[in-house]
């Protein structure tokens, strides 16, 4: 195809906006995909993605439409993720393409995300079209939604499009609009071969499928070619582009996009945003800003039944096969005994994976508090990263520490504004801004990552009711006053409920880690204190009293049967717990004696 007649897109919307439906509905309103192969959300393939209704990986679809003014042209629709985790990718192909359909529900208006993403969108330099969903709604209304897209982006939406994905109103309108509006795609056929890496994936009968953007020269099957970040040659036995079934194509040229195959056994070795060129006298000059993915957050993952420890390993292994951004190495625990501290690119991508054990692989887990990384200062002049708090260097050899921050932006109604203030000072917040994008306030936070991993979208969600939307980028490391609080049952350390606290929070946390251990762990035939420390020093302390009857005794030693039964069901709520010295603990304590209310 010539580049003329060719536009890359992606579509940009926070959650639940509709970018899904509208994507199905160009899909299907081309004829790309026959009504009856038609199923809904078809670019959100993986179980997870369905079930939570969120792109993880991003897809790919290319559609041919016959625009009124007669001409045959190709798009290519990029859908890139939708979680604040996945950022990196989501910059990355928003590089893969010239334009982007912005949508907004024109019942709701402008969401942190919709912020987050246009952004994106603009720091590629696309063309932006504007689209209002949701028409068909009662409560739509565009002309309030348009002018708040100006004030608060700052982009024309007067020509906005006035869509209802759900009904096809405004479906051919936006399909002109992607051919007028947006910008072909621009590119050298004779050049030597520049394709960006966009993504990448395994697939049980292909292997690793990698999803590519070609910006110079051609992209042939059979030629070998040179990943420039790793310089490793291969040599590519499929090309192709999605239909968003694959296809297979000869060759891909200047703006196309689309895949190849290269006998590539793991996704590991291919990395999103890396250069793709020819064996020989290849492209000189990579293509910018490549840089891999890093985990921000990490956390220990342990079967609740050591003999499983095997199978978890397997499990990780193959898991690590698909996703170059998950990190393991294994870890013991005296409290655990043996598991996997592992590396994640946010608290979303931790619960997939540890879904993904559960369910697919049939792993019982226990998961220890998630953790950033810390940057710790030797007094002997060396610096080390800290994933654990359990590896945590003696204090009097450790000069200062520093935390990673966020920059977080928050969108929420005027009425719930107090609370979302509180909260976010609670977690060591500091104000940058507050403004007002119509009816709602727009909060703009600088907080440390550790106080935002665990717990406090939850709590925003829960103070505002739900209305709060939230998103976040990293933006460096600050030097605080932090410390490692341990845990101590039955005077044993717990290592794995050792947290990293800053000081002048550390009686609270501790106090209320304490009093939550009191509540989960259940009573035994002996006293058991359980106490938060600093070093040596105790900080806060809580009683569980000794238990005075066991179980079976209400039973008057009467029915066997019943007693049997309730042995059976203590045995049974044993297996979920661990033996710490002579204690157990359940395996819910590990998660919920961090949650603070
Ligand atoms: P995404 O999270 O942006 O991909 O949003 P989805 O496409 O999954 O849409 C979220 C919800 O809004 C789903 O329940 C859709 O059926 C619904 N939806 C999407 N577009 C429209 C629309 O134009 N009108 C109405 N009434 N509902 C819509
Ligand atoms: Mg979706």
């Amino acid at each position: 195809t010539d580049l003329a007649h060719i536009r890359n897109f992606s579509i940009v919307a926070h959650i639940d906006h509709g970018k899904s439906t509208l994507a199905d509905r160009l899909i299907q309103e081309t004829g790309t995909v026959q009504d009856r192969d038609m199923k809904e959300q078809l670019l959100d393939s993986m179980d997870i993605e369905r079930e939570r209704g969120i792109t993880i990986k991003a897809n790919t679809v290319r559609i041919d439409y016959t625009a009124d003014n007669g001409e045959q042209y190709v798009l290519n629709l990029i859908d890139t993720p939708g979680h604040v985790d996945f950022a990196y990718e989501v910059s990355r192909s928003m590089r893969a393409v010239e334009g982007s359909l912005l949508v907004v529900d024109s019942t709701q208006g402008v969401e942190a995300q919709t912020l987050a993403n246009v952004y994106q969108a603009i720091d590629a330099d696309h063309e932006i079209v504007p689209v209002l969903n949701k028409i068909d709604l009662p409560a739509s209304d565009c002309d309030r939604v348009a002018e708040q897209i100006e004030d608060v982006i700052g982009i024309d939406a007067s020509g906005a499009i006035r869509v209802s994905a759900k009904t096809g109103v405004g479906i051919h309108e936006t399909l002109e609009a992607i051919v007028h509006h947006l910008p072909a795609p621009k590119g050298e056929r004779d050049a030597p071969l520049k394709a960006m890496l966009v993504d990448s994936w395994y697939d049980a009968y292909l292997g690793v499928i990698v999803l590519v953007r070609i910006m110079d020269g051609v992209l042939k099957k059979g030629m070998r070619v040179k990943f420039m970040s790793n310089g490793t040659l291969h040599h590519v036995d499929r090309v192709g582009v999605f239909r968003p079934g694959m296809q297979m194509v000869d060759s891909l040229g200047p703006g196309e996009i689309g895949f190849l195959t290269a006998s590539i056994k793991q996704v590991r070795d291919t990395r999103v945003g890396d250069t793709i060129t020819n064996d020989r006298n290849g492209a000189e000059k990579a293509l910018p800003g490549f840089k891999p993915a890093q985990p921000v957050v990490f956390c220990g993952l342990f079967p609740v039944d050591s003999a499983e420890f095997e199978d978890l390993r397997d499990a990780i292994d193959k898991l690590a096969l698909n996703d170059a951004s998950f990190s393991f190495e294994m870890e013991t625990s005296a409290a655990l005994g043996f598991g996997f501290r592992c590396g994640f690119l946010g608290l979303l991508h931790l619960e997939v994976i540890r879904d993904r054990i559960e369910r697919e692989y049939d792993i019982e887990l226990i998961t220890t508090a998630p953790s950033v990384v810390y940057h710790v200062y030797m007094k002997d002049g060396t610096k080390h990263e800290l994933h654990n708090p359990a590896d945590m260097p003696d204090l009097s050899k450790v000069d200062h520490l520093e935390e990673p921050r966020i920059k977080a932006t928050i969108l929420v109604p005027d009425e719930y504004l107090g609370d979302v203030l509180k909260l976010c000072q609670d977690r060591r917040g500091i104000q940058l801004d507050l403004s007002y994008a119509g009816q709602r306030a727009m909060v703009v936070y600088d907080l440390p990552l550790n106080e935002v991993v665990f717990d406090f979208y939850d709590r925003l969600k829960s103070v505002t009711k739900g209305y709060a939307s939230f998103d976040y980028q990293m933006t460096g490391y600050r030097q605080d006053y932090l410390v490692k609080m341990s845990i101590l049952v039955n005077d044993e350390p717990v290592d794995a409920l050792s947290v990293m606290v800053h000081r002048d929070r550390a009686e609270t946390r501790g106090r209320a880690m304490c009093e939550k251990l009191k509540e989960l762990i259940p009573r035994h035939m002996f006293k058991i204190p359980i106490q938060a420390a600093i070093g040596g020093k105790v900080i806060a302390r809580e009683t569980l009293s000794a238990l005075r009857k066991d179980v079976t005794a209400k039973c008057y030693g009467g029915d066997a049967t019943r007693k049997r039964k309730l042995l059976d069901k203590q045995k049974a709520g044993k297996k979920k717990m661990r033996q710490f010295g002579k204690v157990d603990i359940p395996q819910e304590a590990f998660i919920s004696a961090l949650k603070m209310d």
